[in-house]
C-alpha cells in the first residue's frame, strides 16, 4: 500500500536522538529550548513553546486567551476534531464557519455575516481558530481585520503548514494572529513522533502558556506571591498540565527542521507533477491562492461526480483495492455524533458537506518516487473509467 503520508527519518535524525539518550537529560534539558528557539527564528516569531502535541498547544492557547465557560470558539468544519475540541476542554461552546469553495479554508465572507449576526444577539466568539487546510494559509488579512473589528482573538491552526508562507512571510510569524500552532505528528511536514508548538509575539501569552504546560508551576521569583522559602522552592500559581515535550522529541525536531525547506520543495515538485498528470481527468486539483506558498501537507482532489459513472465511495474503494492508501481530510466536525448531540445538523454548513462528498487525499510524502506517483495516477484513471 502506498500511504497518503509518511515520515522521512535520516541517519542524522537517528544520531541526534541517540546522542540525547546518552546525555544527562531525557526531559527538561537544553534541547527543548534550542528547538523552540530555532523554530521561532525560522518563522520569525518572538516566543515558542514546545509541547507534547498540537492538541495540547491548542488547549493552552485557548486557556491563555481566557476562553472559559460562557464563551464561544469558532472554527472551520473541515478540520481535524482537535481544532474544535480545544474550545470544549475550556468549557466554552463551539460553532463553525462554512468553507470557501476554492481554498476549502474558512470563508471570510461567511465569517463577516456570522459576526454581524452574533453581534446583534450578543454571542460574539472570544476565539477563532483559523485552520490552514492542506498547508495553504487562510485569508489572514481579511480574518485579522474582522477579528480586530469585533474583538475576537485568533489562533492559527498551522498543523499542516510549517514551511509555508503567506504574503511573503513564513506561517507562524503571528503577524495576523495572537498564537500559531504547529503539529509534529509523523504524517505532518516535519515530525517529533508526537509533538506540537505554540508561537506568539505576546510575552504575556507566552508566559501563561509556559505555566500551563507544566502544572501551573513557576520558579521565577517575580511571579511568586512571597519570597522563596529556600533554593528548593517553587509555587503553583495556576492549574496546569503535564504537556511537556521530551528532549528526545526535541532532538528529532531540531534535526528534521534542517530539512524543512527541502521537504516542502519536494512536496511542491510532486504537486506540480500531479497537477499536470491529472489535468485531463474529471476532477478538480488544488487551487493555490497567489498570496500563498503552501506547506502542502495534503494533496486533495475533488471528483466532478456528475461527469463520473461511479460514486465517490466507489472511486475511493477502488483506489484502496489497488493498493493506494488514499484518505479523506476531513469528515465535517459538525456531523460527528458528539457534535450532533450538541444540536448541529446535516445541512448546517453546505459547502463543507459538499466538499466531503467529493474530496480524496492522494498520497504525497517526501520520499515518494515518481514511479509511485505514476502508480497513483494509473490507479485513479482506472477507478474513474466506468
Ligand atoms: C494533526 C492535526 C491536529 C492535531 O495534532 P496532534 O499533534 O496530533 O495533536 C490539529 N489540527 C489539525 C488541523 C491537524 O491536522
Amino acid at each position: 500500500m502506498i500511504p497518503y503520508g509518511r515520515q522521512d527519518i535520516s541517519q542524522l535524525d537517528i544520531d541526534a536522538v541517540v546522542e540525547v539518550l546518552q546525555s544527562d537529560f531525557l526531559t527538561q534539558g537544553p534541547v527543548v529550548p534550542a528547538f523552540e528557539q530555532r523554530v521561532a527564528c525560522h518563522v520569525g516569531a518572538e516566543h515558542a513553546l514546545a509541547v507534547n502535541s498540537a492538541t495540547s498547544a491548542l488547549h493552552i492557547a485557548c486557556l491563555a486567551l481566557g476562553l472559559a465557560e460562557g464563551d464561544y470558539l469558532w472554527t472551520s468544519p473541515i478540520t481535524f476534531v482537535a481544532s474544535a475540541n480545544c474550545g470544549l476542554y475550556c468549557g466554552a461552546q463551539v460553532d463553525f464557519v462554512d468553507i470557501d469553495p476554492h481554498t476549502y479554508n474558512l470563508c471570510p465572507v461567511a465569517l463577516e455575516q456570522k459576526l454581524q449576526k452574533a453581534e446583534q444577539s450578543g454571542t460574539l466568539p472570544k476565539v477563532l481558530v483559523a485552520v490552514h487546510l492542506c498547508g495553504q494559509s487562510c485569508d489572514m488579512q481579511a480574518i485579522s481585520t474582522l477579528a480586530k473589528r469585533y474583538g475576537v482573538s485568533v489562533i492559527e491552526d498551522a498543523s499542516h503548514a510549517i514551511g509555508g508562507k503567506y504574503r511573503g512571510e513564513f506561517i507562524g510569524s503571528c503577524r495576523y494572529s495572537d498564537i500559531t500552532v504547529f503539529s509534529f505528528h509523523p504524517v505532518k511536514i516535519i515530525t517529533t513522533a508526537e509533538g506540537g508548538m505554540a508561537l506568539t509575539n505576546n510575552a504575556e501569552l507566552a508566559a501563561k502558556m509556559q505555566l500551563l504546560r507544566s502544572h501551573g508551576i513557576t520558579r521565577d521569583p517575580e511571579q511568586m506571591t512571597h519570597v522563596a522559602d529556600g533554593p528548593w522552592y517553587y509555587q503553583q500559581i495556576d492549574l496546569g498540565f503535564n504537556y511537556r515535550m521530551t528532549e528526545l522529541q526535541a532532538a528529532l525536531g531540531v534535526s528534521q527542521l534542517q530539512r524543512l525547506d527541502q521537504f516542502v520543495a519536494r512536496r511542491h515538485e510532486l504537486a506540480a507533477r500531479y497537477d499536470q498528470l491529472l489535468s485531463t481527468l474529471p476532477l478538480t486539483t488544488p487551487w493555490q491562492h497567489p498570496d500563498s506558498y503552501s506547506g502542502l501537507h495534503l494533496y486533495v482532489v475533488r471528483l466532478n461526480t456528475q461527469q463520473i459513472g461511479k460514486s465517490h465511495r466507489e472511486v475511493f474503494e477502488s483506489l484502496r483495492e489497488q493498493g493506494i492508501g488514499v484518505n479523506l481530510h476531513y469528515i465535517p466536525v459538525h456531523t460527528q455524533p458528539y457534535y450532533q448531540r450538541m444540536g448541529f445538523q446535516y445541512g448546517d454548513f453546505p459547502e463543507a458537506e459538499r466538499y466531503y462528498r467529493e474530496a480524496i487525499s492522494l498520497p504525497m510524502f517526501h520520499t515518494m518516487s515518481e514511479e509511485q506517483q505514476a502508480q497513483v495516477v494509473a490507479a485513479l484513471q482506472g477507478a474513474l473509467a466506468s
